[in-house]
């Protein structure tokens, strides 16, 4: 296992408090890491300054055999990282070999392709006797901060557009889960030039926050909660820092009485529950209409209660445990208060699973109104509400009615009425009869409180990139 912080070309422990990694499926620690200290940082961020001069003057081309390369290796060893991953998470081996790691290889190599086919207005002579061009250039240190959901894929969302736009970066993963960026840290180290990526290690209100801070960094990157994210806001306004923010969501599911209601409970099935919830665009808020609602919660329900999980077989399982006890205690928390309104019904689930880990049973809270906290908070587990709704109207009005704005769906037949619908739901993502399906030439990023940042597709790219006007007189 690699333990190491990378800065420069120097594998280093840290030097402060450490951090004990848990396995959350037995609770049991895995390893101790030590945090960086404010000096290995400041070294952290002179190396990405040092690595700058010269990468950032790489051609597309170079950059892109790099990315390439850094694909080919993670594949070559996807069952050596997919076996750290489900460790360090908890994620079913199964997810993380076959959904996860090919996403990842592909965000590289997609990223590969993309510099190399940047494109802006043409050159041109917009004034007589000078000539025109758009350049985009890199910003320079970008500070990357990520969360525990999707370790090694968050990663490869903020390291790909970065390096391939020509920054260097300082990476800091999350405290509960830096064991695939540390074998990423090592794989690094042999295929990039010294410096252009380090890897620190330590929480967000130390290390992180002295990230956000740090005066030579030029952008930060960061996926986790709207507090943070405002955090990262008043910090940037210091030395007007640009910021990429995805800070999580609610997402809405609108069940038109057209739709094929099969398909709706195999979706939410999947959709609502894959990473046991912990997935800022899991299908977990649905609106279906009064005339299948009842159908549509009998059949989710008992859908729902065949969710295969904690079973010591681990290629059996769909999903793993939550990612700590403070957030299975946080899950349990929502379905208890609900539990308590008369007109929610827990159908399915609502409990602690096992004595060891930190499992949830998968959870359906019917009878949802859309003032219930069930209804407007972001869980991040196992737990779906279903909400039933009579005017269509109604329907789009409540799913609009949140702060968040990262992803939603709609279920019908009839395409006209789910692109209708689509136009108007604000979402940085709307599904029509499908959830959670990402592609890398699309971007996924929020609209609202959920953020402005794009990850994956051109339009992260250009998130990394700075745009720039040259202009050259005649003379
Ligand atoms: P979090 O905000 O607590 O932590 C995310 C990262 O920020 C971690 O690396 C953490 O160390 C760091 N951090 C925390 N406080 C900081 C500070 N003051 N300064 C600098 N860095 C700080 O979130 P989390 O608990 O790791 O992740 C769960 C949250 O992330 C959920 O709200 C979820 O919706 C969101 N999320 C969003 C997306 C998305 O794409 N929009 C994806 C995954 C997770």
């Amino acid at each position: 296992m690699d333990t190491q912080m990378l800065i420069g070309s120097r594998f280093e422990n840290g030097t402060e408090t450490e951090e004990h990694i848990l396995n959350p499926k037995t609770g049991e620690t895995v390893i101790d890491l030590p945090e960086a200290s404010l000096s290995q940082i400041d070294a952290a961020v002179d190396a990405a300054e040092k690595a700058f001069a010269g990468w950032s003057q790489t051609t597309p081309g170079e950059r892109s055999a790099y990315l390439l390369k850094i694909a080919d290796a993670i594949e070559k060893d996807a069952a050596g990282f997919a076996a750290l991953e489900a460790l360090n998470c908890g994620k079913p081996i199964n997810s993380v070999l076959n959904d996860e790691i090919p996403a990842i290889v592909d965000c590289y190599r997609f990223f590969a392709g993309a510099v190399r086919n940047l494109h802006a207005p043409a050159a041109g002579e917009y004034l007589p006797g000078h000539t025109s061009m758009i350049r985009r250039d890199p910003i320079g240190i970008v500070g990357s901060i990520a969360p525990w959901n999707y370790p090694l894929m968050m990663m490869a969302w903020k390291l790909a557009p970065a390096i391939a736009g020509g920054n260097t970066v300082v990476f800091k993963p999350s405290e509960q889960t830096p064991l695939t960026s540390l074998k990423m840290a090592k794989l690094l180290s042999e295929i990039l030039p010294e410096g252009v990526v380090n890897v620190i290690l330590g929480r967000g209100e130390s290390v992180g926050n002295a990230l956000i801070n740090h005066a030579k960094i030029g952008m930060i990157s960061i996926t986790g909660d709207i507090a943070t994210g405002k955090k990262v806001l008043q910090a940037a306004a210091k030395t007007v820092k640009r910021t990429h923010l995805e800070l999580g969501g609610k997402a809405p599911v609108i069940v038109f009485d057209d739709a094929d209601i099969d398909a709706v409970v195999s979706g939410i099935r999947t959709f609502g529950y894959y990473n046991a919830g912990q997935d800022c665009t899991a299908a977990c808020r649905i609106y279906a209409d009064a005339r299948v609602y009842d159908n549509f919660v009998a059949d989710l329900s008992s859908a729902v209660a065949s969710i295969r999980f904690n079973q010591a077989d681990d290629t059996e399982n769909e999903i793993g445990p939550l990612i700590s006890r403070r957030q299975r205690d946080r899950v349990e928390s929502f379905v208890a208060r609900a539990s308590e309104h008369k007109h929610m019904e827990i159908t399915t689930g609502g409990k602690v699973s096992g004595d060891k880990g930190f499992f949830f049973t998968p959870t359906v809270v019917a009878g949802a109104l859309q003032d219930d906290e069930i209804v407007r908070r972001e869980v991040f587990g196992p737990v779906v509400s279903v909400t039933r709704f009579s005017q269509a109207d109604d329907a789009v009005a409540w799913a609009n009615d949140s702060d968040y704005g990262l992803a939603s769906s709609v279920w019908t037949k009839d395409i006209g009425r789910g692109m209708k619908t689509a136009a108007r739901l604000q979402y940085g993502c709307t599904w029509i009869n499908t959830h959670f399906m990402l592609v890398n030439e699309m971007p996924h990023g929020g609209v609202k409180q959920s953020g402005y940042g794009k990850d994956m597709s051109v339009y992260a790219l250009e998130d990394y990139t700075a745009v720039r006007h040259v202009m050259i007189n005649h003379g």
